[in-house]
């Protein structure tokens, strides 16, 4: 019996605590904003002065009433007048961060009718349909989503939807570049062939779509020579390079020596002498990205490169015999990780000669 209610005790402290720890953690926060403020026991001039506050300090807001505003003390709660302090009614907006000055400043609007909203999610109202290439000021960013205002507008607008200034001074070496992808094999010449039954005609093309992805969102135009599984063969390719005014041709490619598994690596492939640079540099970028053995930056008499009359790099990805690497080539992760190597080295090529 006595055990009972004991046990019946613990409980209702389990809930008040419950119950008490909720209300802090959505609870507001106010700010002081004056010295030597009055905190009385009750909402009025009438109560008596319990002890003061300071400028600057916090605290938890257990409520609001008539111009009055009761904030909690260590022990019980007091009274300030509502003039003296600022809530932050932020419950929803706590992930709301102020900009440093060197974050990004101003974004500019990419497709048109973006949704503008008046928070930091789908679910806030739609307050405006923005049109392509207007500019606005950044506010603050929250998550996925910019704060942007433009003159009397503000809204919020997810970021994916824009292009930043950042980018285009980071990146601005592709404007007005154009890139040849050639995703090596395809069609019935599969190329190499994994011990998992991976064609190399499949993962070039992965290889491919991704750094055409990657490319294009930093502003340069891109065309492959081949754009599904189909045969085209080299001269066809190396024609295709010649006939468009390219400023690089890129050749994608994967190794293979089954008698030899454990052999790894990245290898890069240039025919002119002119073309050392941009293949060193493209070569290091990917090395650096992904940490693979680096097989180095070599001329290389192929086909495509040979017959080429425009920049042009042959690479050699990753070896499909090695088991480890058959299974990291067809992850997205990796994937990623050579494209952006390939970009990297792009763009400082595209830098070293402007
Ligand atoms: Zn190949």
């Amino acid at each position: 019996m006595y055990i009972r209610k004991i046990i019946l005790l613990l409980f209702t402290a389990f809930i008040f605590l419950c119950a008490l720890g909720t209300e802090q953690a959505y609870a507001n926060e106010g700010v002081i904003e004056g010295s030597n403020l009055n905190i009385r026991s009750g909402p009025g001039t009438e109560y008596e002065s319990i002890g003061q506050a300071e400028t600057g300090e916090t605290y938890q807001v257990v409520q609001q009433a008539d111009g009055w505003v009761e904030i909690e003390l260590e022990k019980e709660t007091g009274w300030v007048s509502a003039e003296f302090i600022t809530i932050n009614e932020t419950a929803s907006t706590d992930s709301t961060v102020p900009l440093e000055d060197s974050d990004i400043s101003s974004i500019t609007i990419q497709y048109d009718n973006t949704q503008l909203r008046d928070g930091p999610s789908t679910e806030h109202a739609i307050v405006h349909f923005a049109e392509k290439g207007t500019e606005y000021e950044v506010v603050s960013t929250s998550g996925e989503w910019y704060e942007i205002r433009n003159g009397e507008l503000t809204g919020f607008v997810l970021k994916e939807l824009v292009e930043t200034a950042e980018n285009n001074s980071t990146y601005k070496g592709f404007k007005n570049k154009t890139i040849v992808i050639d995703a090596g094999h395809g069609g019935r010449d599969v190329g190499a062939v994994s011990d998992t039954d991976a064609y190399e005609k499949d993962i070039t093309y992965v290889t491919a779509k991704e750094l055409e992805k990657q490319l294009q969102y930093l502003g340069a135009d891109v065309l492959l020579t081949r754009e599904q599984d189909e045969f085209v063969s080299l001269t066809s390719r190396v024609t295709y390079s010649n006939l468009v005014d390219s400023d690089a041709f890129i050749s994608l490619h994967y190794n293979s020596v089954p008698e030899l598994p454990e052999v790894t690596g990245i290898e890069t492939f240039y025919y002119s002498k002119q073309n050392e640079k941009m293949a060193n540099y493209i070569h290091n970028g990917i090395i650096s990205a992904t940490d693979e053995t680096d097989r180095g930056s070599h001329e290389g008499d192929l086909l495509v490169l040979r017959l080429n009359l425009k920049p042009s790099v042959l690479i050699e990805l990753g070896f499909m015999s090695n088991p480890e690497s058959d299974v990291l080539l067809q992850t997205n992760a990796y994937q990623k990780k050579l494209v952006s190597g390939i970009v990297d080295g792009l763009n400082k090529y595209f830098h070293s000669v402007e």
